[in-house]
């Protein structure tokens, strides 16, 4: 059991809350700082490892620049995430470009940044080459299909739209090898929101039997083997984290078997994480405006579905906390809601909770990953605020919220007054 703390006092939060109101997202870099440090400890073994974090998780350029300052690089996949990691002046093989569908002008701009090239098809080396030209260090990302078991939210690979079939590898090591690439990469995710250390242990054999095979057959060497994301975390309290020293001694058997031993080494282990890094640092913070007794009990609150869609688009468990009151007896069951006009806009559904009363503040776990990030505008709901509680104990706004101003800027009111009707 993990007893789902948070790294604030309800005096602190009341106080921030007084400068800053509700809803809000707000980031603990302490801890955020330590998990950083421990994973790279883990591959302390591998020289070269990298995190690349998965920007898309929480796209905020202070919480970016934090990672960075831990060793960490940036994973990409679109358009904004690129420049994002321009502003904060990311370039080069700290950048992960890992994206698919993908519009030429990305592709522009990941080689203009001088970015990794992570290929989601075996025609997109074609693409790439004539709309951006081929870089000199060059991934490709496995689809293993039937080979591997998925889960829940990412599906079958052999159902997921991602990678390159086994075969098809094999076609694009040699097209490239024979255009003179020299620099090779290998990638592969096919887990998301995975608790099992094993899972990562196994995903890495499967790469490292792949480069066996393919140096065997190509005669290539590969510098690294990204094993992409899917880092579950413990959402629920009888959920443990994924124990990360574990992961990596199995992952560095699996090395010493398959690299070593082929005299392949090294071979630098990146990961792609994003879920993991930020999630458990990030908290959804609310006050309840109403309580209503109808056939059921509801706690509305101020934040909605707009702030943390997980719950609606997964059916996904968030821990509650009701500040103040942890020590109260559990006995009343609400379904914890926002003010949308979807009856699935709720943060949770028949919870048992201490009895909850209008002016509470209510803290929502782990939405430093697909929380704020997932948020969208619909009722003309407006995007919250983001929080950094600093390692000195301040709090720093990272992203003010959004305003009725900005919300409307995309129109043009003016000519709407002598718009013929
Ligand atoms: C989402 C994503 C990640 C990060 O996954 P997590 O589950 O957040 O660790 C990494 N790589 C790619 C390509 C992704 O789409």
């Amino acid at each position: 059991m993990n007893d789902k703390k948070i790294p604030f006092s309800k005096q602190e939060l009341e106080s921030i809350a007084e400068k800053f109101p509700t809803p809000f997202h707000i980031y603990d870099e302490q801890g955020m700082r330590d998990y950083a440090k421990s994973f790279v400890a883990a591959f302390d073994w591998n020289p070269g490892f990298k995190e690349f974090y998965a920007i898309k998780s929480a796209p905020n350029p202070f919480l970016m620049k934090i990672l960075r300052s831990e060793g960490f690089g940036i994973d990409c996949s679109s358009m904004a995430e690129l420049v994002l990691a321009e502003r904060i002046g990311m370039k080069g093989e700290e950048i992960m470009f890992t994206s698919n569908d993908t519009p030429a002008a990305e592709y522009k701009k990941a080689i203009e940044l001088g970015a990794i090239i992570n290929l989601d098809d075996v025609a997109h080396i074609k693409y790439l080459e004539e709309q951006a030209g081929l870089p000199e260090l060059i991934c490709f990302r496995y689809n293993p299909g039937a080979l591997k078991e998925g889960n829940a939210i990412i599906g079958h690979p052999e159902e997921a739209k991602y990678g390159f079939t086994r075969e098809q590898l094999f076609e694009g090591y040699r097209m490239l090898r024979d255009r003179g690439i020299k620099r090779f990469g290998i990638h592969t995710m096919v887990a998301s929101n995975e608790l099992n250390p094993d899972y990562f242990v196994e995903t890495a054999q499967i790469l490292f039997e792949l480069i066996v095979e393919l140096n065997r057959e190509l005669g290539i060497r590969f510098e690294f083997a990204n094993l992409g994301g899917g880092i579950g975390i413990p959402y629920k309290p009888e959920q443990e984290p994924v124990d990360l020293v574990r992961m990596s001694k199995g992952i560095r058997e699996a090395y010493e078997h398959y690299i070593v031993a082929n005299g392949l080494d090294p071979l630098k282990i990146y990961f792609e994480s994003g879920r993991a890094i930020t999630g458990p640092f990030g908290f959804l913070v609310s006050r309840v405006l109403h309580i209503k007794n109808t056939y059921k009990k509801y706690a509305g609150l101020d934040a909605s579905m707009a702030n943390l869609m997980r719950p609606a688009l997964y059916g996904s468990y968030h821990h509650i906390t009701v500040l103040g009151k942890e020590e109260n007896p559990s006995r009343f069951m609400y379904d914890v809601t926002g003010s949308l006009c979807e009856n699935n806009d709720k943060f949770a559904i028949n919870r048992v909770l201490p009895k909850m009363s209008p002016g509470d503040l209510v803290v929502i776990h782990d939405t430093g990953a697909h929380g704020h990030a997932m948020g969208f505008n619909y009722n003309g709901k407006l995007r919250s605020a983001e929080l950094l509680k600093r390692v000195d104990g301040s709090v720093d706004l990272i992203r003010r919220a959004e305003t009725l101003e900005d919300y409307f800027s995309t129109l043009d009111f003016g000519r709407v007054g002598n718009y013929p009707v």
